[in-house]
């Protein structure tokens, strides 16, 4: 759902041991490579953790191991506080995990977020990694099934409606959590388009998985501020005299997506999926739905063209008062 551009950040940072590209891959399909990493594991369950409205259940541990864990979430806290997920350091711990074997028991990585993961390894390791790593697969073993089927068509088609070519490689890190929505894309150095999807999040499982692994992996074709989306709704907002609509081009990349999935999934026997954007465009963006669903719609069908689409568009939502 967010992604952040990370490939400045990380020069320099943490990398000191432990260099495996292939760390953790589960199964590879076509340019996504799916990954149940267990150092990805613990930062999302720390992050989780130092967010959740309610304390972690971690009743299993020892008293000293609790106090450890503990101030190990604390300094997740404290570090990440706000927006914790795209805060720099976890950006860039996050990229840098990718790189970290699921048996290294040491990695030399930047304090304080480092300490904390490597404090907390051990007791992650004893009592939550083999539930959530097998939570992960059974994802994967679903998610990667639906890839192999229909990916190579839900790909040429994004590529055909953003006019760009689909991202030659995506890792997928399934994880217990992805904090804050459920799942999330970072373009990194070290992973390239990056996401990473919540397990144990419902909204991520069943048919919808095929759906948000081409939705994030949008995310490396679709910016909020660059790429053709953003240019031409920022070119019609200025020939309005308004300001861009905010979200619209998220909203775009929800509604393709979720439209291509839907086709994908008809045309494979399933007359009810329910995408993402129908719940969306019904909760959080009501004012978006009718100029999407007749301008974006009639592009991708190829019956008026992609600057026509976003300027209807652009001119149909309702502006601010
Ligand atoms: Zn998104």
């Amino acid at each position: 759902m967010r992604t952040v551009n990370i490939r400045h950040l990380v020069a320099g940072a943490i990398i000191l041991s432990s260099l495996d590209a292939s760390a953790a891959e589960v199964t590879r399909v076509g340019p996504f490579a799916f990954h149940s990493s267990f150092w990805i594991s613990l930062h999302e369950t720390l992050m989780h953790c130092a967010t959740a409205e309610r304390p972690c259940a971690v009743d299993s541990l020892t008293p000293d191991e609790r106090a450890i864990w503990n101030a190990a979430v604390e300094t997740y806290r404290t570090t990440g506080s706000g927006q914790i997920t795209f805060r720099r350091d976890m950006r860039i711990t996050h990229d840098v995990l990718t790189q970290i074997v699921d048996d290294d028991t040491a990695p030399k990585l930047r304090p304080p977020l480092g300490r904390a993961l490597v404090e907390t390894a051990p007791m992650y390791r004893r009592y939550f990694w083999a539930a959530d790593d097998a939570a992960n697969r059974f994802w994967i073993g679903y998610a990667s099934a639906m890839v192999r089927d229909a990916g190579d068509e839900l790909a040429s088609e994004h590529a055909r409606v953003y006019a760009r070519p689909w991202p030659k490689a995506v890792r997928v890190d399934a994880a217990p959590y992805a904090v804050p929505v459920g799942a999330y894309t970072m373009i990194g150095q070290s992973a390239g388009v990056h996401e990473t999807v919540a397990t144990r999040d419902s909204g991520n499982a069943g048919l919808t998985a095929l759906e948000v692994v081409f939705h994030e992996a949008s995310h490396g074709l679709v910016h909020p501020v660059d790429g053709a989306v953003a240019e031409a709704i920022r070119k019609h907002a200025d020939r309005l005299g308004i300001e861009p609509p905010r979200d619209l081009w998220h909203a775009i990349l929800f509604a393709t997506t979720s439209e291509l999935t839907r086709r994908a999934l008809h045309k494979r026997g399933i007359s009810d999926y329910r995408p993402n954007a129908e719940e969306l465009f019904t909760r959080a963006w009501p004012h978006f739905r009718e100029p999407i669903e007749k301008y974006w719609m009639a592009y991708i069908d190829q019956r008026i063209s992609f600057d026509e689409a976003i300027g209807r568009i652009v001119e149909a939502v309702p502006k601010p008062h």
